[in-house]
């Protein structure tokens, strides 16, 4: 049997929707976690089954001021990803990813511990290429409303790269692409999250400008799983990695496989597309495959029928209330 090397690895934002995956994953390999989060969009809720677990410590600590601890691997996670939660204030989501990379990076340089730095698909923007390779350099408007989330996460990569080059960090880039599954945030008006709410609610399913943009759907446990192959593929990749699943659906037909699988009544209603909303958006995953092999294997069905389990019965707990912290009213 293969020896587990035993790491003392911190996640960021580990109190959110992929964060707690990861952090669960990772304490079931046996490794010692250290989650570090403020609770902005994440909640207590989201690791309380792992409190009692001897490997796994929780810590209420904001990124964008500095931290000193003593680990040997960094994901660094931590940062508000659904746009009403980034736009809500949007210097503080810049300085979330520029300061929280810069401290990260300065914590993994000072221990010499690798970095995972959680990207993503944002950084091309509205596409001009599909699907999106790495090599794309993307179609980023500088000053919109979206902007301080792709150009803050631009601006991580690029002192992930210039970390990497300056001073010799061991640094791995995931550019993730649409993820769902259990623990979203339930108000985050994300279309998953907020279709299966509406459905589960008998609300009118909204469905932005026709509908007929497309958007791709990884399920949160292969996404986990190829964050983890990406943090331990033994040579550094050099740059960065799409992790996603290119099955590629319109929102009108995502709508519709919702309203089906709850067995919901709720109708399909029209509302107006957002400002800067990407028109297409696909992964290439060659290279994850190559490099981690690595490719999502959940169907979309199971991964929905999943999520709809977990909104079920945490609505029926009477789960998805006040604690989702201070991003929780303004989907309102
Ligand atoms: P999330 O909002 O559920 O998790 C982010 C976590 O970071 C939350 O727990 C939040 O409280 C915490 N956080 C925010 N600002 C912080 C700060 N200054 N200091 C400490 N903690 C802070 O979002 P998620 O979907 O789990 O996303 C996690 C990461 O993955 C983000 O960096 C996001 O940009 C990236 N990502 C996610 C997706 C997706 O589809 N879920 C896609 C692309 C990239
Ligand atoms: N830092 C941190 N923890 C550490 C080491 C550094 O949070 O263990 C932060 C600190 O705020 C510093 C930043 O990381 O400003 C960047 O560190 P680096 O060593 O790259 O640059 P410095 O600003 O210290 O010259
Ligand atoms: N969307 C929608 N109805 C909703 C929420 C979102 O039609 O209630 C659309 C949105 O306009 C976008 C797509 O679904 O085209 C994905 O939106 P999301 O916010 O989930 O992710 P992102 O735009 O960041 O890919």
């Amino acid at each position: 049997m293969k020896e587990l090397i035993r790491k003392r690895i911190l996640v960021t934002g580990g109190a959110g929707f992929l964060g707690s995956h990861l952090c669960e994953r990772l304490v079931a390999q046996g490794h010692d976690v250290l989650c570090v989060d403020n609770f902005y969009t994440g909640t207590k809720r989201n690791v309380a089954h792992l409190l009692d677990n001897a490997n796994f410590e929780l810590m209420r600590h904001d990124v964008t001021f500095p931290l000193y601890v003593e680990i040997d691997e960094i994901y660094n996670l931590a940062c508000p990803a659904s746009p009403i939660h980034y736009q809500f204030d949007p210097v503080q989501t810049t300085k979330t990813s520029v300061h929280g990379a810069i401290n990260m990076l300065g914590l993994a340089k000072r221990v010499k511990a690798k970095l995972l730095q959680a990207s993503t698909s944002e950084v091309y923007g509205d596409a001009r290429v599909h699907p999106q390779t790495e090599d794309y350099w993307g179609h980023v408007n500088p000053i919109g409303p979206r902007s301080c989330y792709d150009e803050g996460k631009r601006c991580a990569e690029t002192l992930c790269t210039d970390y990497r080059r300056q001073h010799g960090l061991d640094v791995r880039i995931a550019r993730i692409f649409n993820t769902y599954g259990p623990r979203m945030h339930p108000r985050d008006g994300r279309v998953v999250s907020n279709f299966v709410m509406q459905a589960l609610g008998g609300e009118p399913l909204t469905v932005y400008g026709d509908g007929s943009q497309t958007r791709c759907f990884c399920y949160v446990d292969d996404l986990i799983d190829g964050m983890i192959r990406l943090m331990n593929a033994p040579a550094d990749p050099g740059g960065p990695v799409n992790l996603g699943n290119p099955h590629e659906i319109t929102m009108l037909d995502i709508a519709k496989r919702i309203v089906e699988l709850t067995g919901s009544p709720s109708p399909v209603e029209f509302r107006p597309l957002p400002v800067d909303d990407p028109w297409h958006r696909k992964p290439a995953i060659e290279r994850a495959e190559r490099l981690l092999g690595w490719r999502p294997h959940t169907a979309l069905d199971d991964g929905l029928r999943s999520t709809i389990d977990y909104f079920r019965r945490a609505l029926a707990a009477d789960e998805l209330g006040d604690e989702f912290g201070m991003a929780a009213d303004l989907a309102k």
